[in-house]
């Protein structure tokens, strides 16, 4: 073990996006290759934006990405005691205020700073003020050092300094008591040791307000590293627009969370010019150092690329499995009929998603093929019953349904006939499948094997024209 400790604390306000996925996995990765610790948080003290329903759609994605975590998950409504414990802390050292501003006076007070062309920026008005025992009040931190600054090393973005004087008295409690992110995160990530916050660069302005907390409560100040955005392919910031941004949504479109872990980490990580990486090679050789600066561009084709190549590599027998969920929502009866997993190799090859693969599938389970009007008119003709008769009677008599016993039957009908190959097979093979995308003829005849063959050729014998 090392004593490294990372965290991912997700707000419960929705799904698993793109995004958070891929911090989740920065973390995860550099826990794993380290032997430190990953700890999930939760943090749902926004409690009228979050539910359960959000939560457990992270951890069920956290689930299918394999990212399980080391500690938790905790929940930060679990925690309020503590909060609370550490406002009273802040208050009674002199570091932190109530303050009585209503809403109204700090909207004049913003108004006016926007007239005369100042940031607005509370004022400090509550900072003298004394206590009002009836009246609503928020706490806010008092920010020390009015000329002083803020300086940190981001493990990716490198070194950054922040004046004091850009920075504002920050509330800490909200006027019905409840805490807020900047104060609970410092005080859980403190709390539970985290020893490298990893997240994404759109709290890179909060950092250094969060580093003047972790000063006035008395704990060390964790090492950042703030993960570049990720873009859609106009260079926008990735949203509903460019697609799917829930991890979810991808697994019900086919996707493999082998792919999907490979497409992440890509998502702002390189490593030479390689791009296929299972979770070993990526425990190995994943660094917060490579991590680049600019924004990863989220690029679907690219997913999809991955997905194909994982469906190619994965063993059929477990492909199957992962398919059978995908043939059931598509309405497809597979408890008989052709064996599933020689229907699954036939279909490896051609399939960049798994419902694109049960789509694949769907002939070979049908009770007759649902024949396109291109193929039934090219192929279901008159013409053509010589050859679905001679077939037919050489099919029924041949001694077994292999590969390798059929190509000489075939061969046989062709040598009668007087036919070259494709005009056997075109016709032979849209009999088959209604015109879907299938594998060479032999291996068709062999998974779908004699009866249904046979089945199959009196069906288009039915319906020539
Ligand atoms: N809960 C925050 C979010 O979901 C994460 C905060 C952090 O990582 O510090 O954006």
């Amino acid at each position: 073990m090392s004593d490294l400790r990372v965290r991912f604390a997700p707000s419960p306000t929705g799904y698993l996006h793109i995004g958070g996925a891929r911090t989740a996995l920065f973390n995860y990765l550099l826990a794993k290759k380290e032997q430190g610790t990953y700890v999930l948080r939760i943090e749902d003290t926004d409690i009228e934006r979050s539910s359960q329903e959000s939560v457990d759609a992270i951890l069920n994605a956290m689930e299918w990405l394999g990212l399980s975590c080391d500690e938790g998950p905790f929940y930060q409504t679990d925690r309020f005691e503590l909060y609370k414990s550490k406002i009273q802390q802040l208050l009674d050292t002199g570091k932190a205020y109530r303050c009585y501003c209503t809403t109204e006076e700090l909207d004049a007070k913003r108004e006016l700073a926007v007239q005369e062309g100042r940031k607005p920026k509370y004022d400090g008005t509550c900072r003298e003020r004394s206590a009002q025992p009836d009246a609503p009040y928020v706490v806010r931190f008092k920010l020390p050092d009015p000329d002083g600054e803020v300086c940190f090393v981001d493990r990716i973005k490198g070194p950054i300094t922040v004046r004091n004087e850009e920075l504002d008295d920050l509330i800490l409690q909200r006027t019905d008591g409840t805490p807020t992110y900047n104060f609970v995160v410092v005080v859980d990530d403190a709390e539970m040791g985290i020893t490298l916050v990893i997240r994404g660069d759109d709290h890179i302005n909060n950092t250094p307000r969060q580093i003047h907390l972790y000063r006035a409560l008395g704990y060390a100040v964790p090492e950042f590293a703030h993960v570049p955005m990720i873009l859609g392919d106009d260079k926008k910031r990735l949203s509903k627009r460019h697609g799917a941004t829930s991890v979810m949504a991808y697994q019900e479109q086919g996707f493999l969370p082998e792919a999907m872990i490979n497409y992440l980490v890509r998502l702002g990580w390189s490593h030479g010019d390689e791009e296929i990486f299972s979770m070993a090679d990526l425990i190995e050789k994943f660094t917060i150092e490579a991590v680049g600066r600019s924004a990863g561009v989220f690029n679907p084709e690219k997913l999809l690329w991955l997905n194909s190549h994982y469906i190619k590599a994965l063993d059929p027998q477990k492909l199957v499995e992962l398919l059978k969920p995908f043939l059931v929502k598509q309405g497809i009866d597979f408890s008989h009929g052709p064996d599933l997993v020689a229907v699954v190799k036939g279909l490896q090859e051609r399939s960049s998603t798994l419902v694109q693969m049960a789509e694949g599938a769907a002939f070979y389970f049908a009770d007759q093929p649902e024949f396109d009007d291109k193929t039934r008119t090219q192929f279901l003709r008159e013409e053509n019953r010589q050859l679905f008769l001679t077939l037919r009677t050489a099919l029924v008599r041949c001694d077994t349904f292999e590969q390798s016993t059929l190509e000489p039957v075939l061969y046989t009908v062709l040598a009668d006939l007087g036919l070259k190959f494709g005009k056997l097979a075109q016709p032979l093979r849209a009999a088959l499948t209604g015109g879907s995308p299938s594998p060479g003829i032999y291996e068709l005849l062999e998974v779908l094997g004699r009866d249904t063959v046979i089945k199959r050729i009196d069906g288009a014998l039915s319906k020539l024209v």
